[in-house]
C-alpha cells in the first residue's frame, strides 16, 4: 500500500480502539489486544495534535504539513493494517461526514460528587462487600497497616481487647442491608472465644442474605477447633484461616489436616509469605493435607523488597496477558475495581473504605446509607485509580494495569513494576 492510498480521505479512529499519549503513546485495539506504541516525538506531536478535539475525531493527512511524511505514513499503515484507523474519501464538495463517538458512563455519576443529588436508596446499590471485625478495634499504627492492609485485618497480639462489637449495633444494620447489592460478609474473629455475646452476633449474621466467610488466625483456631466446628454447623459459611509462614511454631500439617477433617471444602488456608524461604514450608503443608484450598499472599515487611521484585512486580507481558475491553479501561480510568463497593466495620462500629484510612463515621450514630454516600463523595478508597497516583498517573499504561493493590499502599509505592527497567532497555 503506497502513501497515495491515503490522500484526499479522511482518518478515524474506530470506536474501539484506545489512544493514550502521555510522553509516549499507546494504541490500543480493545477487540483483539493488539497495540501500537512509539515514542517519536514529532509522532507524538501529530497525533496530540489531531486528537486534541474530542468532539473532531477526523483527520486527514494535510494536518501532516509539520511532520516528515516517511516517518507518518508507515505508522498510518501499521494502523490501518491492524484495524485501528478507518478511511473516508473526501468529497468533491469538501463536506465532512459524521462520526459517532462512542462514550461510556456511569449510570450514577458519583464522581460529581456533592453535586448529585442521591435519594433514597440509590447509593446502597453500590454495597457489595462488608467486612466486620468483631473482636478488638485496629490501631493504626505501622504493625496493623502491613498485616492488616492486606485485606485481611489482622492479627497479633496488638488492639484493644476490651472491644467487642456489641449485637444491636449489627442488627440495626440489618434493615439496611435487604437495599444493596450485598454478596458477601467476611468476618474476621479474633480471638474466636473473645466476644461475649457471639451466639448472638451469629443469630444476626444468620439473618443476612449473603455468603458469610470467617477469617481466623491459625493458633487461635488449632486451639479452639470445637469453637470453629459449631460455628460451621450454625451457617453455611467459609473460613479462611491464615497462617504466617515465617512463625515455624505456629503450624503444623497434622494441625491443619484435623481442621480440615471437620470443616471439609469450607476450609481455605491463606499462607502468609515474607520470602523464598517460606516456600518450602508451603510445600510441605500442600503435600501433607491432601484437597487443601491453599492461597498464598506475599507479605512486604520492610526489608524483602527483593522478593517482591522477583514474584510481584509486574511486568508488560502480565499487563497485556489478556484483552482490555473499553468497559475495562473505563473501570480503571474511573474507580478502584478492587476496593469498590466494600466497606469496613470495626469493632467499636467504626467504618472506614479501606483499613489504614481516615473513618467515614460510626454505625452507633449514622445509618449505612450515610456512610455510603460520604465514601461516594468525600472518600478516597473507591475511586483510587492509577491515573490519580504518581508516578503511575504519567504512565501510558495505567489504564490497563490492576487496581492499586494493597502491597502498594502498604509499601507506599504505586509502580511495583518493571516497566521502568524494560523502557530503558528499549
Ligand atoms: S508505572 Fe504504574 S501504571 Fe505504569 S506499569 Fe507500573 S504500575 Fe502500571
Amino acid at each position: 500500500m503506497s502513501g497515495e492510498f491515503f490522500r484526499n480521505k479522511w482518518l478515524f479512529f474506530e470506536s474501539y480502539v484506545k489512544v493514550v499519549i502521555d510522553g509516549r503513546m499507546l494504541i490500543y485495539n480493545t477487540l483483539t489486544g493488539e497495540m501500537l506504541e512509539n515514542d517519536h516525538p514529532e509522532i507524538i506531536r501529530y497525533f496530540t495534535e489531531v486528537t486534541s478535539n474530542f468532539s473532531e475525531p477526523l483527520f486527514s493527512l494535510s494536518n501532516e504539513a509539520f511532520i516528515d511524511e516517511q516517518l507518518l505514513l508507515p505508522f498510518i499503515e501499521a494502523l490501518f493494517s491492524l484495524h485501528m484507523i478507518e478511511v473516508i474519501p473526501k468529497s468533491d464538495q469538501g463536506e465532512r461526514p459524521f462520526v459517532f463517538i462512542p462514550e461510556i458512563k456511569i449510570n450514577k455519576d458519583f464522581l460529581r460528587g456533592k453535586e448529585v443529588l442521591f435519594t433514597g436508596e440509590d447509593c446502597y446499590e453500590y454495597l457489595h462487600q462488608l467486612n466486620i471485625n468483631l473482636v478488638r478495634k485496629l490501631p493504626a499504627n505501622n504493625e496493623s497497616q502491613r498485616l492488616g492492609r492486606c485485606q485481611h485485618i489482622f492479627f497479633d497480639s496488638f488492639g484493644d481487647s476490651s472491644v467487642a462489637l456489641p449485637p444491636t449495633l449489627l442488627r440495626n444494620v440489618v434493615p439496611e442491608l435487604k437495599n444493596t447489592n450485598l454478596r458477601e460478609i467476611s468476618v474476621v474473629l479474633n480471638p474466636i472465644d473473645g466476644h461475649p455475646d457471639l451466639g448472638e452476633i451469629m443469630d444476626v449474621l444468620g439473618g443476612i442474605d449473603a455468603a458469610k466467610r470467617f477469617i481466623l488466625d491459625c493458633d487461635d483456631a488449632f486451639r479452639n477447633g470445637e469453637i470453629v466446628r459449631d460455628l460451621g454447623k450454625e451457617m453455611p459459611s467459609s473460613f479462611t484461616v491464615i497462617i504466617p509462614m515465617w512463625q515455624k511454631s505456629r503450624h503444623s500439617g497434622n494441625k491443619i489436616e484435623h481442621l480440615a477433617k471437620s470443616l471439609g471444602e469450607r476450609l481455605e488456608v491463606l499462607l502468609f509469605i515474607e520470602g523464598e524461604g517460606d516456600l518450602p514450608r508451603a510445600d510441605d503443608i500442600l503435600s501433607q493435607v491432601e484437597g487443601l484450598r491453599v492461597n498464598c499472599l506475599p507479605i512486604f515487611n520492610g526489608k524483602n523488597l527483593q522478593f517482591f521484585e522477583d514474584n510481584v512486580f509486574l511486568r508488560k507481558e502480565n499487563i497485556f496477558s489478556k484483552v482490555h475491553s473499553f468497559n475495562d479501561i473505563f473501570c480503571n480510568e474511573t474507580l478502584n475495581r478492587s476496593a469498590f463497593g466494600r466497606l469496613y466495620i470495626d469493632a467499636d462500629g467504626e467504618c472506614c473504605g479501606e483499613l489504614g484510612r481516615g473513618t467515614l463515621g460510626n454505625i452507633i450514630n449514622h445509618n449505612l446509607g450515610q456512610i455510603i454516600y460520604k465514601e461516594l463523595c468525600e472518600g478516597e478508597s473507591w475511586k483510587r485509580t492509577r491515573k490519580t497516583v504518581s508516578p503511575c498517573s504519567r504512565c501510558i499504561y495505567n489504564l490497563f494495569c490492576p487496581p492499586i493493590s494493597n502491597y502498594e499502599l502498604v509499601m507506599n509505592r504505586m509502580n511495583l513494576c518493571h516497566m521502568h527497567d524494560e523502557w530503558n532497555q528499549c
